[in-house]
């Protein structure tokens, strides 16, 4: 059984810890297509903060708390750029964390793609999955806002950890897709799976833009795998984070229902052949889409691993 995972950084490294531990029970191999959308340049560096939280939680390396960068963390160095008035200053880089950001600048500086990197990286972390950019190209979601001054274009960043996307969005952009193609083995993943699993994972920051990817999309709509998608949205609300304000951005509804729409069947143009929704969201429907109900709450490892079963039987029930 070969899995391929769709995936954004803390919701989608949660679900794949359950991904995981399903292969881990079943044998299966697992390959997990990361967004890069978020990646910027901090202080010289590369970061990529969807692919550290991967690689981090699943590496055991992850701040359970905080969800995002590592377990005891210190912040030395960010101190001392601050006594400096180094911008940016609404952007806190830990000092375990800097580690893996000058590892992986040194490699990019020297030639290797970020895939190679990713790879390097894993040789510590060692996932158990098959991690891969969705690209190695650079590719970055910019945020078109207003306010009393009008219309501009910030770095998704900006808008998510300085603004806490308060600042009114109209639109996303992804900075670079047209010049992007799928990192190597993303296609190869996608012609040999078995299944392919949209992880519960932000739809228009996290997911969008690795569908961006020219060919990628493609290459998933016209695989031999079934499509089965997890929704983020439970009960009307993002179980944690400002998926609500990105939704409302594209005109989607906070919804497991508004989701399910935005992501479309696949026998008319979309992505899904099944959707899986929370059973508060049972009424949920999509059309030409299979909805299943199932408990989706990601509580521990047990729990996510009954999503990923009850994901694998939609798909070979389709
Ligand atoms: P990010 O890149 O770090 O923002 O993480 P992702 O995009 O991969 O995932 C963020 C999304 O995960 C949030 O918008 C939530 O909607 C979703 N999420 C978080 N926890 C849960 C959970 O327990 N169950 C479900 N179904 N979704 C969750
Ligand atoms: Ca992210």
């Amino acid at each position: 059984m070969r899995i391929v995972v769709l995936t954004g950084g803390i919701g989608g490294a949660r679900f794949l810890r359950g991904v995981r531990a399903y292969a881990a029970a079943d044998g299966a191999a697992v390959t997990a297509v990361v967004n890069v959308g978020d990646d910027a340049i901090m202080h010289g560096l590369r970061i990529c903060p969807d692919l550290d939280s991967v690689l981090y939680t699943l590496g055991g390396g992850a701040d359970p708390e905080r969800g995002w960068g590592r377990a005891g963390e210190s912040w030395t160095v960010a101190d001392e750029l601050a006594a400096y008035g180094a911008e940016p200053q609404w952007f806190s880089l830990g000092d375990r964390d800097l580690a893996t950001h000058l590892v992986r600048t040194t490699m990019l500086n020297a030639g290797y793609p970020l895939s190679a990197v990713a790879a390097a990286l894993s040789r510590r972390w060692k996932p158990g999955v098959d991690l891969l950019p969705a690209t190695d190209q650079r590719l970055e979601t910019h945020v078109v806002v207003e306010d009393g001054d009008g219309q501009r274009a910030i770095h998704f960043q900006e808008w998510w950890v300085r603004h806490r996307a308060q600042l009114a969005a109209r639109r996303f952009v992804f900075v670079g897709a047209d010049q992007a193609e799928p990192a190597p083995g993303v296609c190869e993943a996608l012609a040999a799976a078995d299944v392919v699993l949209i992880a519960p994972s932000n739809p228009v920051v996290s997911i969008a833009p690795v569908l961006a990817v020219p060919g990628l999309r493609e290459a998933v709509v016209a695989g031999p795998a079934p499509v089965v998608g997890v929704s983020p949205i439970i009960d009307g609300t993002p179980v944690r984070g400002m998926a609500d304000k990105c939704l409302a951005a594209v005109g989607a509804q906070c919804s497991a229902a508004g989701v399910g729409a935005l992501y479309g069947a696949r026998s008319a143009g979309g992505l899904l052949d099944a959707w899986l929704v929370d059973e508060v969201d049972a009424d949920a429907a999509v059309p030409g889409v299979a909805v299943h109900p199932v408990p989706l709450w990601m509580t521990d490892d047990d729990a996510t691993e009954a999503m990923v079963r009850a994901a694998l039987r939609a798909a070979q029930s389709r």
